[in-house]
């Protein structure tokens, strides 16, 4: 077994009309989680790592966990570079085994974005890697940056036409009113936007961002051609909630394995909930 790309995975989604979740992982105990409750429930599943993850985990080792993860699960994988923005570093990573790659030039003027994003695709197909690109804005927390939200960030769905007969992309990731991080509002998805957008565009959609949306309305998303689903934030929180709880029983306890233990278990729940959402169970 070893890493795989989202193509053909996201091409299945898009002919079966459910998601591909993909989880953010930040080190040994957190993929294991994901790939064995995937594994259990025979879905097909991405793990994610923004640049900064890569940083603190080092890549060597989270390319070496990941791949031996899908061998012991006897399970297809891909490991997704998820926000990166360097040719260079992407470069790096591809080298090293990686097969799936978001490149986030969403906060360049588009001709430049087209351009930015070309040169990655010609460098990543070379590779059999799949590109995923982003169109419009997202607002909240971005790895470690704020970035504000606003309507005027929203994805244009004839320009979405011409960005990915320009780019080459694999797939679209689109700016419909989620954001990255915790939601001080309520969230609204714009539907008829991306209605629109799935109108002008073949390739799968993806959405960021959909911790905090609710099942009801990421279920609609899919209906109207989102094929990957980005889960960050509701991992992080349901992992250290259970620790802190546990170190707030226990506060004498010291040892790892104690006290990761229902950080794991309670991340477990939200990996099986939204692997259910996306409706991807038994689709390997
Ligand atoms: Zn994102």
């Amino acid at each position: 077994m070893y890493l795989i790309s989202t193509r053909e995975m996201l091409k299945n989604a898009q002919r079966g009309r459910y998601a591909i979740p993909a989880f953010n992982v930040h080190n040994l105990e957190t993929i294991q989680v994901v790939v064995e409750t995937a594994a259990n429930m025979a879905s097909p599943v991405i793990l994610a790592g923004t640049p900064s993850t890569f940083t603190y985990a080092g890549l060597e080792y989270i390319v070496s966990i990941c791949t031996q993860a899908a061998s012991l699960n006897k399970l297809p994988l891909a490991l997704h570079l998820d926000h990166h923005e360097e040719l260079t570093d992407i470069c790096h990573k591809v080298k090293a085994g990686v097969r799936s790659v978001m490149i986030d030039a969403s906060h360049l003027p588009f001709a430049e974005n087209i351009d930015t994003v070309a040169n990655v695709v010609q460098f990543c197909h070379r590779y059999d890697v799949s590109v995923e690109a982003e169109l419009g804005r997202l607002g909240g927390q971005e790895d470690e940056l704020i970035v504000d939200s606003k309507e005027s960030f929203y994805t244009d769905p004839s320009a979405a036409k011409k960005y990915v007969a320009q780019t080459g992309i694999d797939s679209l990731a689109v700016a419909i009113g989620s954001a990255h991080g915790l939601y001080h509002d309520e969230p609204h998805l714009d539907f008829k936007r991306l209605a629109e957008i799935q109108r002008q565009v073949d390739i799968p959609l993806v959405l960021h961002g959909a911790s905090g949306i609710s099942e009801e309305m990421i279920r609609q998303s899919i209906s109207l051609g989102i094929c990957k689903v980005n889960v960050a934030t509701d991992l992080k929180i349901a992992f250290a909630d259970a620790v802190k709880q546990y170190l707030s029983e226990h506060p004498d306890a010291n040892d790892p394995r104690k006290y990761i233990t229902p950080g794991k278990q309670a991340m477990q729940q939200v990996v099986e909930n939204k692997i259910l959402m996306c409706n991807s169970a038994g689709k390997i």
